[in-house]
């Protein structure tokens, strides 16, 4: 079967499509939502509210179309979890809409939209959108030419699908070759994290030893220096940079000494310094991380790590149900509003779009948020111009590990910490919550970590 969520994986892995079609799809309903964007269903209802809406949600694809069909016959206004089926294409839209015009069911047509929580238009989603309106022009004899997808705040977006055609059918014709048998090269991406299987490839990726090791090298840079001759991470390492410069004259000068130290870090298995640290100077700093429930568009932890130079203090801001969210971020502003001046690190930029999404959410002061974007220092984007890791990730986990530090929970992760709340939510288990916050501490003093070897080997 090839499904909305083929191309999702084609685009993360293609080796994805084969291993789930070899060893079975890992049914996990959750996780699903949760890497493709989605909502929760209660959270989508509720974005309905206000339509005309008959929800088929049927697991069996056969009974779902026949029900679908059956509303579609009906001209019913707007058909939620409906079920699209042809030969061995099965697409499940969010959302099917009756629109005006023409189809063989009357003087209406069905458009398809997904609920996504991302705020903005990825390329997946349109993806998507073309293979719900290639379904929808085999059933209703109409295919729409628009693709549309709801945000949290029910804004609805919408683009134009002969845009994405190109790309579809490329996409298409690729995940039916892998289907056959094909093996498509793969490419070592932070997205291979995404796939289940990665435990699986990840040893064959690293000790295969391509140039996709390289973080975040370019696939375009990788095909330049494959085609000069450097097929593995090694064989650029071991080359004079001088000579890997002459050879490879498509990757400007400076980014090829970059590639090149990069291989060398790998090779070697150390890292190399390629410049100073630039951290703002204060005895006092803070250290916050928030968790978020993506399936509800919630945030429910914020937490910080008050450093000091007699020790440190971790608190954590709680919404123990959906409805505190807004309770846990007062509180979380009214104690950083006593830190003025005083550095706030974070790892990555998301911390950053986060106060905005809840600085909006909540009507938070403009004096306060711009507290939070000037105080805020993005360790990762410091430690980047400073510092060249032996390693394909540069998440928090992988450079703290590399660093030796150790998290309590083994499967400590963002992913998980989600499943764990949303258990948390179902069983009130008094040790989930406990994992929950002791992940969040962990990722702060996990932080506080590479600040301070920051400071004592790169300042
Ligand atoms: S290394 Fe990445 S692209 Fe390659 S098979 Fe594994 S998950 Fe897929």
């Amino acid at each position: 079967m090839i499904t909305e969520k083929s191309f999702y994986q084609y685009l993360k892995c293609p080796s994805w499509i084969a291993s789930d079609a070899k060893a079975g799809h890992l049914d996990d309903k959750l996780k699903d939502r949760l890497q493709q964007d989605g909502l929760l269903p209660h959270v989508e209802r509720e974005l309905l509210r206000g339509r005309t809406v008959v929800e088929i949600a049927l697991d069996d694809p056969e009974e779902g179309f026949a029900r679908t069909l059956e509303e579609m016959k009906k001209g019913t206004p707007t058909i939620y979890a409906g079920v699209l089926l042809h030969d061995r294409y099965v697409a499940r839209p969010d959302i099917l809409e009756r629109v005006e015009g023409k189809s063989k069911f009357g003087d209406y047509y069905y458009i398809a939209c997904d609920i996504k929580r991302s705020r903005r238009l990825k390329e997946e989603y349109c993806l998507q959108g073309c293979f719900y309106a290639d379904i929808l022009g085999l059933v209703q004899g109409t295919k729409p030419t628009q693709g549309y997808v709801m945000h949290p705040n029910g804004e609805i977006e919408s683009y134009l699908l002969a845009e994405f055609e190109i790309k579809y059918r490329l996409t298409l014709d690729s995940i039916e070759r892998i289907l056959e048998g094909t093996e498509e090269p793969h490419f070592l991406t932070s997205d291979c994290k995404q796939s289940p299987w990665f435990h699986v490839c990840k040893k064959d990726a690293l000790e295969c030893d391509g140039i996709s090791r390289l973080n975040r090298v370019w696939r375009s840079e990788a095909k330049e220096l494959e085609a000069a001759g450097f097929k593995t991470v090694t064989a650029l390492a071991g080359m004079h940079r001088d000579l890997v410069a002459a050879k490879v004259p498509g990757i400007s000068p400076d980014r090829l000494q970059f590639l090149h130290l990069q291989a060398k870090a790998l090779v070697e298995n150390r890292h190399i310094a390629v410049g100073h640290i630039d951290l703002p100077e204060s005895d006092i700093v803070l250290i916050v991380d928030i968790e978020g429930d993506p399936l509800r568009d919630l945030y429910y932890l914020f937490g910080i790590l008050e450093v000091r130079p007699e020790g440190t203090r971790y608190h954590s801001f709680l919404a123990k149900k959906p409805e505190e969210e807004e309770r846990a971020w007062n509180e979380f502003i009214a104690y950083i509003r006593g830190f003025i001046g005083v550095p706030i690190y974070h790892y990555g930029w998301s911390e950053q779009e986060m106060f905005k999404v809840l600085g909006e959410r909540y009507g938070t002061e403009r004096e306060v948020l711009a507290m939070l974007e000037e105080q805020g220092v993005d360790l990762l984007v410091r430690l980047r111009e400073a510092v060249i890791f032996p390693l394909s990730f540069y998440s928090l986990k992988d450079i703290a590990q590399y660093l030796g530090f150790r998290w309590r929970h083994d499967d400590a992760s963002g992913l998980n910490s989600v499943l764990w709340y949303e258990e948390w939510l179902k069983d009130q288990k008094d040790e989930m919550m406990q994992d929950i916050v002791d992940y969040n501490e962990d990722d702060v003093r996990a932080t506080l970590v590479l600040k301070e070897w920051a400071e004592k080997n790169l300042g």
